[in-house]
C-alpha cells in the first residue's frame, strides 16, 4: 500500500478541523526530536513528507495523510503526525493546549486504531512518555511502543534499554507488550513497523 498513494491531507490545529472520521486511522506520538518524522518517512518511502523538526516544539496540530486508494477518493487509510511532546523550551499555556487536543483527539475518535509511541534508543521511558501512556490507557486507545535511532546506542546498551521499555510496557493496560526496534538510519526494523501499521489499520 505504501507504495501507492501517500499524501498528506491537512494539518488540524484544533478538533473542528479534523477530518470526518470515515477512515482507519493509526497516529504516531513522541517526544520532540524522537525522530518521528524520519520514521514516517522511512516507513512510507517518502524523502519528505513529514518535515524533519524545522523548530522543536512549535509545531501543535495534527497532521494527516492519506494512505492508498485513488486520488480523490478515500484513501485505504490514514496516518496521523501527533504534536511531539515534552520539549523543555515549551511554555506551559502551549503544553496545556497540547494535552487538551490530544486528550480530546484521543477519547473521541472512533476510527483511531492503534498509536505508536516512539522512544529513543538513547533515553527509554522518559516522564512526558508515560503521560502519553497513561492518556492512551484512559482513552482506551492500544498502542506499540518502538524504538527509534537504535543505531545510535552499542548493542548492550539497546538491549538494556528494550528490556525496560518492556517492563514498563507490561504495566500499562492498553500498551502492547512486545516493544519493536527501529533505525530510519539503517532501515533496521521498517519493514516490521510497515507491516504492523497495516495490520493496526486493518487493510
Ligand atoms: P522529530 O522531531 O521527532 O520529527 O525527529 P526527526 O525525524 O526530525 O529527527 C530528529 C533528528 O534525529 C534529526 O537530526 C534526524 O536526522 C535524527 N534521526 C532521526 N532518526 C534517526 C535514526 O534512526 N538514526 C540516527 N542516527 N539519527 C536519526
Amino acid at each position: 500500500l505504501f507504495s501507492g498513494r501517500v499524501d498528506f491531507l491537512l494539518s488540524a490545529p484544533a478538533l473542528k478541523f479534523l477530518p470526518d472520521p470515515v477512515v482507519p486511522e493509526v497516529a504516531f506520538a513522541g517526544r520532540s526530536n524522537v525522530g518521528k518524522s524520519s520514521l514516517l518517512n522511512a516507513i512510507t518511502g517518502r524523502k519528505s513528507l513529514a518535515r524533519t523538526s524545522v523548530t522543536p516544539g512549535r509545531t501543535q496540530e495534527l497532521n494527516f495523510f492519506e494512505v492508498g486508494g485513488i486520488s480523490g477518493e478515500l484513501p485505504d487509510f490514514r496516518l496521523v503526525d501527533m504534536p511531539g511532546y515534552g520539549y523543555a523550551k515549551a511554555p506551559p499555556k502551549v503544553v496545556e493546549q497540547w494535552k487538551k487536543l490530544v486528550r480530546e483527539f484521543l477519547r473521541g475518535r472512533v476510527v483511531l486504531k492503534r498509536t505508536l509511541v516512539l522512544i529513543d534508543s538513547r533515553h527509554g521511558v522518559k516522564p512526558p512518555d508515560l503521560e502519553m501512556m497513561e492518556m492512551l490507557d484512559g482513552a482506551a486507545v492500544g498502542y506499540r511502543l518502538v524504538l527509534t535511532k537504535a543505531d545510535k546506542v552499542k548493542a548492550s546498551e539497546l538491549a538494556e534499554v528494550h528490556a525496560k521499555v518492556i517492563a514498563e510496557a507490561r504495566k500499562h493496560s492498553a500498551a502492547y507488550p512486545e516493544v519493536m526496534i527501529t533505525s530510519s538510519e539503517t532501515g533496521l526494523g521498517i519493514a516490521e513497523i510497515r507491516a504492523a501499521v497495516l495490520g493496526d489499520a486493518e487493510v
